[in-house]
C-alpha cells in the first residue's frame, strides 16, 4: 500500500486541484524531500493561464518548482546527503557530457529541457538523480526554507545579469517589476549600474521596485517608457535593457530604448508561436546586441545561494504573502493580477 499526500494537481489551463495523491517513489541516486516552503513563480502563473510547452507534457501533473525542505529519504547510492538534512534543490540539471554541456552551456542541455522537475506544491517531492548531483545544496540552520526557496529564480537572474555585462556607471532598464524584475534591479545595482530604471503597470510593483533599488519607476500608462528612458540618457537610450515580462511588444520596446552598441537581454519567455520585429537598419548600423537568456547553470545556483545567505537580496520585498497549499488557486490568481509578489506556500 503506497502512502498518500496532499498536492496541487495541474489538470489544464485554469484548472489546478488540491487533492490526495501517492507520495512519489524514489529510485537509486534520488531524494525524497519533505517540502518546507514552496514559492509561486511567474512561470507557474503562465502555465496556469496558458499552459507550458516544456513543463507540462501530460495531465494531471504535479506542479510547482521552487522549494526547500528536509530530506525524508535517500535512494541507494546517494553519498553526500542523508535523511534529516535541510536542503534546497532546483527543478533541473544538465547531463554534463553532451555537446552543449561540454561548451559551457549546460542550460541548453537537451536532457535538462526533457526532465524539468515539477511537484513543489505538495507535501513531498522526488528529486531525480542528476538534480541531486548538480543542483542540490545543504542550507544553514539560520536560513529559512522560505528564503532558501528563492535560490532557483535568483540563479536565473544571476545568469541574466551575467549575460547583460553591466559595467560600472551604466544606466540599466528592467522592463517588468515582478519578482524576477525586482531581483534584476537588486543585482543590477550590485553589479555597478549607477541608474536603474524600471517600468511596470502595477503600482504595488513600482513601489517595491524603488525599495529594491530602482531610481526611477515608470508608469507606462502615463509616460511612454522609450521616450522617458531617452530623456534620462541624453537621447541615447540605456546601456543595458532587460525585458523580464515575456511579451513580443515589450521585446521591441526593449530594443527601442537600448542605445547603439548597447545590450538588450530578452529574458522573459513569450508564448509559443509569437514573433517580434527588429528594424534592420537600426540593428546593423546601431550595432545592437540582442541576447536571449534561458534558465541557469549549476554555478549560478551556487552564486545565488551565496547571495541569499549573505543577505544581498531582500526576500521580504520578493515574497509578499503566505498561504496554505489548499489556497494555491487563489495564490496564482492574485499573482497573475499583480496583487502579490511571490506567495510562500506551506504544505
Ligand atoms: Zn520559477
Ligand atoms: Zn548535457
Amino acid at each position: 500500500m503506497s502512502r498518500r499526500m496532499q498536492a496541487a494537481m495541474y489538470y489544464g489551463i485554469g484548472d489546478v486541484r488540491y487533492e490526495e495523491t501517492d507520495i512519489p517513489e524514489i529510485g537509486p541516486g534520488e531524494l525524497l524531500i519533505k517540502v518546507g516552503t514552496a514559492l509561486t513563480c511567474g512561470t507557474d502563473v503562465k502555465t496556469y493561464k496558458r499552459g507550458h510547452p516544456l513543463l507540462i507534457k501530460h495531465t494531471p501533473a504535479l506542479f510547482g518548482h521552487e522549494y526547500a525542505g528536509i530530506i525524508e529519504a535517500v535512494g541507494d547510492g546517494v553519498r553526500n546527503f542523508s535523511a534529516g538534512m535541510r536542503v534546497v534543490a532546483t527543478n533541473s540539471a544538465p547531463c554534463g557530457t553532451c555537446f552543449y554541456c561540454k561548451r559551457d552551456m549546460p542550460n541548453l542541455c537537451p536532457s535538462l529541457k526533457d526532465s524539468l522537475v515539477n511537484g513543489a506544491f505538495a507535501e513531498y517531492i522526488r528529486v531525480p538523480e542528476p538534480v541531486v548531483q548538480w543542483n542540490t545544496h545543504p542550507i544553514p540552520d539560520t536560513l529559512s526554507f522560505r528564503d532558501a526557496a528563492l535560490t532557483e529564480p535568483l540563479a536565473c537572474v544571476v545568469h541574466g545579469i551575467e549575460e547583460s555585462n553591466i559595467a560600472l556607471g551604466d544606466t540599466a532598464v528592467v522592463i517588468g517589476a515582478g519578482p524576477i524584475g525586482q531581483m534584476m534591479i537588486m543585482l543590477a545595482k550590485k553589479s555597478g549600474a549607477s541608474t536603474v530604471i524600471t517600468s511596470d503597470l502595477s503600482p504595488l510593483r513600482r513601489e517595491i521596485a524603488i525599495k529594491a533599488g530602482a531610481d526611477i519607476a515608470i508608469d507606462p500608462t502615463k509616460d511612454d517608457p522609450v521616450t522617458r528612458v531617452k530623456e534620462e540618457t541624453d537621447g541615447r537610450g540605456a546601456d543595458v535593457v532587460i525585458e523580464a515580462v515575456g511579451l513580443p511588444q515589450l521585446w521591441e520596446q526593449a530594443i527601442d530604448m537600448t542605445r547603439d552598441a548597447g545590450t538588450t537581454v530578452l529574458f522573459g519567455g513569450a508564448a509559443s508561436g509569437t514573433k517580434f520585429e527588429v528594424d534592420t537598419v537600426r540593428f546593423h548600423y546601431g550595432q545592437l546586441t540582442l541576447k536571449g537568456v534561458f534558465h541557469l547553470k549549476p554555478k549560478h545556483v551556487e552564486q545565488a545561494l551565496e547571495l541569499i545567505i549573505a543577505g544581498d537580496v531582500d526576500p521580504n520585498l520578493l515574497i509578499s504573502h503566505d498561504m496554505p497549499l489548499k489556497n494555491i488557486n487563489q495564490a496564482l490568481e492574485m499573482m497573475s493580477k499583480g496583487e502579490t509578489m511571490k506567495v510562500a506556500i506551506s504544505p
